[in-house]
């Protein structure tokens, strides 16, 4: 199920340009609007899910399979050695933006929390 007026529903309706770089099994990947890392994705569940305090109502096999995807991703953009970040904000004090569960993976420098 979507939600009106989320952008990454939008995204994986096509109503939104992103460039996807992974869609399989209920779950995309595309690269975030304003990288804060030479690689900087983001991969969700195409389900709309706002966070993960509804962890609850993530289908079975779909959080294992935003790890498969965030790891098939970081070997496609070279960064599987060299390390990455795999970070999901959730509420307020994390600085969620984006009401629609998301993890960022991030690489190709080093980084560190927060
Ligand atoms: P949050 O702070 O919610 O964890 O991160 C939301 C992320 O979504 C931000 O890094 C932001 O740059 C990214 N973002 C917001 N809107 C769009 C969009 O329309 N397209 C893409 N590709 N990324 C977006
Ligand atoms: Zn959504």
């Amino acid at each position: 199920m979507s939600d009106e007026g989320c952008v990454f529903c939008k995204i994986v309706k096509g109503e939104i340009e992103a460039e996807i770089l992974r869609d399989e099994d209920g779950v995309l990947a595309f690269r975030d609007i304003n990288g804060r890392a030479p690689v900087h994705v983001l991969v969700i569940p195409k389900e709309h899910i706002s966070s993960l305090a509804e962890v609850g109502n993530v289908p079975d096999g779909v959080a294992k399979r935003i790890f498969e995807v965030a790891q098939g991703v970081a070997e496609g953009e070279g960064i599987a050695e060299s390390g990455y970040a795999f970070r999901i904000n959730n509420g307020p004090d994390a600085g969620q933006e984006v009401f629609h569960l998301h993890a960022h993976v991030m690489g190709g420098e080093r980084v560190r929390m927060p």
